[in-house]
């Protein structure tokens, strides 16, 4: 799958462009292997090989993303006693 939204470099959300508060988002955290910000220095090729699996989004929707990430992880490890008590 290729994203072609983040080669314009806009929220993927809500279409923000302002380059200091964009940032990329992995949309699979297992396949996570670098901030992408935290590749200077390393291989064009291997930059994009890491912003392949991300989307780009602003400061703002990337931090809600992480809020409903938090959240449904949490309401998926709740212990819900399902047992009926008679
Ligand atoms: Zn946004």
């Amino acid at each position: 799958m290729r994203v072609t939204v983040k080669e314009k470099l806009e929220c993927y959300n809500c279409g923000e462009v302002d380059q200091g508060l964009l940032v990329y988002h992995h949309l699979v955290p297992i396949m996570k292997k670098y901030n992408v910000s935290d590749m200077r220095g390393y291989s064009q090729e291997r930059r994009m090989r890491e912003i392949d699996k991300c989307i780009c989004l602003c400061q703002n929707c990337h931090a809600k993303v992480h809020r409903e990430l938090e959240l449904s992880s949490r309401m998926m490890n709740q212990d819900v006693d399902y047992s009926i008590e008679d």
